[in-house]
């Protein structure tokens, strides 16, 4: 349970606003203001030696019709889901490709406390093919995703984390040269 949750998932319980941690929910239980984990993975792009990484037009509240990285929340009914394989099967839902958590590098953390939420950012270590990775229609499983661009440089994304991610993503690529490693 994180900061803002309203009734124990362990008896259904009341929680009380007031107070300090642990509290007691009104069926005697402690609890504890644990933030949600959510994973975020930057998909490098090349198309004609340019290189960028792909966001998805998101398909709902927050941040609707913006571009965003795949990602979200981890799921427990997928099991023995680490933080890379959660980033791995947010990128298949949303936009139907398939990576492997091996390929994937640690980018970047960032933790939202008014969410109660922290994000872990995850970069893949080699770049897909605009031409030859994207042929088969993206973004048809999930309507998570209406649509896929590519990011070629720094821009606002619909978080601000995002936002962040992406810029040290180029920034890294100005500052050590390619970030690629053979798949
Ligand atoms: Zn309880």
């Amino acid at each position: 349970m994180n900061r803002h949750s309203k009734f124990c998932d362990q008896c259904g319980n009341r929680i009380p606003v007031d107070g300090s941690y642990p509290k007691l929910c009104e069926g005697g239980h402690p609890i504890y203001p644990n933030p949600t984990p959510i994973a975020v993975l930057l998909v490098p792009v090349q198309s004609d030696g340019k290189f960028g990484i792909l966001t998805g037009i998101r398909g709902h509240e927050p941040g609707k019709g913006l571009p965003g990285l795949p990602g979200g929340f981890m799921d427990d009914t997928a099991e023995g889901e680490t933080f890379a394989g959660a980033a791995v099967r947010e990128l298949r839902e949303e936009t139907g490709l398939i990576v492997n958590e091996e390929n994937l590098i640690h980018h970047y953390e960032f933790a939202n406390p008014v969410r109660s939420q922290v994000l872990i950012f995850y970069r893949l270590s080699y770049p897909l093919d605009l031409d030859v990775d994207f042929s088969v229609g993206p973004c048809e499983v999930s309507d998570e995703c209406t649509a896929l661009e590519v990011a070629w440089g720094p821009q606002q994304l619909s978080f601000g984390s995002h936002t962040e991610a992406l810029r040290l993503w180029f920034q890294d690529r100005r500052t050590y040269g390619p970030l690629f490693q053979a798949p």
